[in-house]
C-alpha cells in the first residue's frame, strides 16, 4: 500500500452517483488508496457501512460529505471530513438542506413543464429515490429520453466530446441564474454551516475552489478561515497545473491543509477515473486531524 488518499467521492448515496459504497471500497483497495472519504451531496447515509467495508479491507475511512451553500451570493461546495454522522446538529442540517432541495427540484421541474419538457415531478422523483434530486439529476433524465426519441435540437449535447459533460452544459443553460429554467437559490448559508460542521467535529474544508461555477479569491477564503475554515482541496480534477499551484500556495500563505479529491461520481463524470489523482498524501489526513476541534 501506498500513501495516496483521496477525500473527495461520490457513491450511489449521491443522487448524480453511480457506485455503492462497497463498490468504491473496493476500487480504493485495487487502487492502493491508503484512505478515502465518500463525501455524498448533503448526505452521510453511506455510514457506517462505508466504514465497515473500510475496517474488512484495509482502506481508512474519514466519515464526510459535501454541502452546497452559498456565500455572498456564490455557490461554494463544503467537504466535511471527520464528521461526526451521528449528530444532532448534522442530521437536522441534513433534513433541512433535503426540504430545501426538494422545492428546488419541484420548481426546476414545473419551469421545464412551461417551457415545453417531457418531464414529470413522479420520475425525477423516481430517478433520486430516496435522496432530492440535483438538478444534474433532472438534466441528464432530459438528455436520457432525448437520446432515446432522438429529440431533434439535442446534438449539441449529445454530439462527440460534449457528450460526457452534457448534464452539466444542459445545467448551465437552463438552470443557472438568468436561464430559463432559474429558480431562486435555496442553498444553506456558508457562515452559518461552518459553525455546524465545526459543532459536529467535522473540518470544513472549501471543496474545488477553481471550479468554473464559484472560483474562491483570497480575499474570501481570508474571511472564511476567520470563520473556522481548516482546509482547501488545491489537488482536485477540476483544476489544471496552474489552478493547483495558486491555491497550493493561498493555501499555505493562510495556513489551511491542502487535501486532494477526485470528485469521482461515475458515468455523469466519465473524465474522472477512479485512483488517477496522484497528489494526495496521507500526511494532508494526519494535518486534518490535527485541527479537528
Ligand atoms: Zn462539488
Ligand atoms: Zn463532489
Amino acid at each position: 500500500m501506498d500513501d495516496r488518499i483521496d477525500l473527495h467521492i461520490h457513491s450511489d448515496r449521491s443522487s448524480d452517483g453511480d457506485y455503492s459504497p462497497e463498490h468504491i471500497v473496493n476500487l480504493a483497495k485495487k487502487a492502493n488508496l491508503r484512505a478515502i472519504s465518500i463525501s455524498d451531496h448533503d448526505t452521510v447515509d453511506a455510514y457506517p457501512e462505508t466504514i465497515q467495508y473500510g475496517e474488512e479491507n484495509g482502506v481508512e475511512i474519514i466519515p464526510s460529505l459535501e454541502l452546497t451553500t452559498l456565500f455572498e451570493g456564490r455557490e461554494f461546495h463544503l467537504l466535511c471530513p471527520f464528521i461526526n454522522w451521528k449528530s444532532e446538529i448534522l442530521v437536522d442540517l441534513v433534513r433541512e438542506v433535503a426540504k430545501r432541495r426538494r422545492i428546488e427540484a419541484r420548481e426546476r421541474v414545473e419551469k421545464l413543464q412551461n417551457l415545453g419538457f417531457d418531464i414529470s415531478w413522479e420520475e425525477v422523483l423516481h430517478a433520486s429515490d430516496p435522496y432530492p434530486p440535483l438538478g444534474v439529476t433532472i438534466a441528464q433524465l432530459i438528455l436520457n429520453k432525448a437520446e432515446k426519441n432522438k429529440t431533434p435540437g439535442f446534438s449539441q449535447y449529445l454530439d462527440g466530446e460534449n457528450k460526457p459533460f452534457a448534464p452539466y452544459h444542459f445545467y448551465k443553460n437552463y438552470f443557472m441564474e438568468g436561464k430559463p429554467a432559474s429558480v431562486p437559490r435555496r442553498n444553506v448559508d456558508l457562515l452559518d454551516v461552518l459553525d455546524k460542521i465545526l459543532s459536529a467535529g467535522g473540518v470544513p474544508v472549501v471543496a474545488h475552489p477553481g471550479a468554473y461555477f464559484q472560483s474562491a479569491k483570497k480575499e474570501d477564503l481570508i474571511r472564511l478561515k476567520e470563520r473556522g475554515l481548516k482546509g482547501l482541496e488545491v489537488y482536485s480534477s477540476y483544476h489544471d497545473a496552474e489552478q493547483k499551484s495558486l491555491y497550493k500556495s493561498i493555501a499555505e500563505e493562510l495556513d489551511l491543509v491542502p487535501t486532494a479529491g477526485s470528485d469521482f461520481h461515475g458515468s455523469i463524470k466519465p473524465h474522472i477515473h477512479f485512483g488517477e489523482l496522484d497528489e494526495g498524501g496521507y500526511w494532508m489526513v494526519e494535518e486534518l486531524k490535527k485541527r479537528r476541534s
